[in-house]
């Protein structure tokens, strides 16, 4: 009599936790629900990412890793962000494929289901792309300014409108493993190591419960690595900003000295212009060199080659595994 199929392929999911306290026990329900029909083609198992919590979270994940052996929980040691978290699973994982997913279930489960079937046409990258999202208006701009903007300026196509909601499978995580670059935007990363990807549309939820572990700054700055990260366009303007600068420059003394030649009875003492020209030289100059420092900053904090997170503790329903770097 045949027993349990050996060839079971192996799922992972990875979830980021971040003060999500009231969503971990509805998200692994929710999962666990959706994933049971497929029990039996699929071993699925389940890698808690607990990014330094503040609140009850890693207690909701010790009692969910006591009941369900499937579950893994790894502890960092205190909040490194979510792409460091995400970071953090993939460098664990031991799976076929992995689906990387928001705890706040505002990445609806089943889509998974769906990112699975293209897995299986052969798909090494999955990712889910928003047809739609509920969040506020103001994030809904920011997020499509921001797109615009990647889009215009990366070296690699970054699919618009897709989060970290993806699945990807073994090649790519082994790939994913080599890049150690400190300031992570890891959809990026995923676009830049290619293989065959595709999308599956979905509509986003809203956040379950609690709040955004994003604040405007964070926005900003995961902006930043996403631009940055990708782009030397923002160095070279700083060229084509020069030579502009040079071209009206050289207008503005064609001008000075047509007037004086040819009728300098309309010259008038030049103190507003110097100012103006002071001023706006002063403005480009200072930004200028905040773009240099920006790419200064990373290659620094780059160079400085530390860990780029620190594991406390990994638990599965097997056992503890001692500390890692
Ligand atoms: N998250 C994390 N570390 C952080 C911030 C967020 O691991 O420092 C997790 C969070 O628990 C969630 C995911 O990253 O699973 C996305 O965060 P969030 O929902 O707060 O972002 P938003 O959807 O508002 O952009
Ligand atoms: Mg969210």
């Amino acid at each position: 009599m045949p027993t349990e199929p050996t060839t079971r392929r192996r799922i992972a999911f990875i979830f980021p936790i971040y003060n999500e306290e009231a969503n971990i026990d509805l998200l692994h329900r929710t999962v666990d629900e959706v994933t049971a029909p497929l029990a039996g083609r699929y071993a699925f198992s389940f890698i808690y990412v607990d990014d330094g919590s503040r609140d009850a979270s890693l207690d909701r994940l010790t009692e969910l890793g006591a009941r369900d052996a499937r579950v893994t929980v790894v502890e960092l040691s205190r909040n490194f962000g979510h792409q460091m978290a995400v970071t953090a699973g993939l460098d664990l994982v031991d799976a076929d494929a992995a689906i990387i997913m928001d705890s706040d279930l505002q990445d609806p489960p089943r889509v998974a289901l769906e990112l699975l079937e293209k897995w299986e046409e052969g798909y090494e990258v999955v990712y889910a792309q928003r047809r739609s999202r509920r969040d506020s208006p103001f994030k809904r701009f920011t997020a499509s300014a921001f797109y615009w903007f990647l889009q215009k300026m990366a070296a690699v196509e970054i699919p618009k409108n897709t989060g970290d909601f993806r699945l990807v499978d073994r090649k790519v995580v082994d790939e994913l493993r080599k890049y150690r670059e400190r300031d992570r935007f890891l959809r990026g990363l995923v676009s830049y190591v290619g293989f065959r990807q595709t999308a599956v549309l979905f509509d986003r939820d809203q956040r379950n419960a609690g709040v955004t572990g994003y604040p405007l700054t964070k926005m900003l700055r995961f902006a930043a690595d996403g631009i940055l990260g990708f782009s030397t366009t923002p160095l070279r303007m700083i060229t084509r900003m020069g030579y502009l600068i040079s071209l009206l420059s050289f207008l503005g003394v064609l001008y000075v000295v047509g007037v004086k030649l040819f009728a300098p009875e309309t010259a008038v003492p030049g103190w507003a212009f110097i100012t103006i020209a002071m001023f706006f030289l002063g403005g480009i100059q200072i930004i200028m060199l905040g773009v240099l420092g920006s790419y200064i900053g990373r290659t620094y904090s780059q160079v400085q080659n530390r860990p780029l997170y620190t594991v406390a503790s990994v638990r599965t329903g097997a056992g503890d595994r001692s500390a890692v770097q």
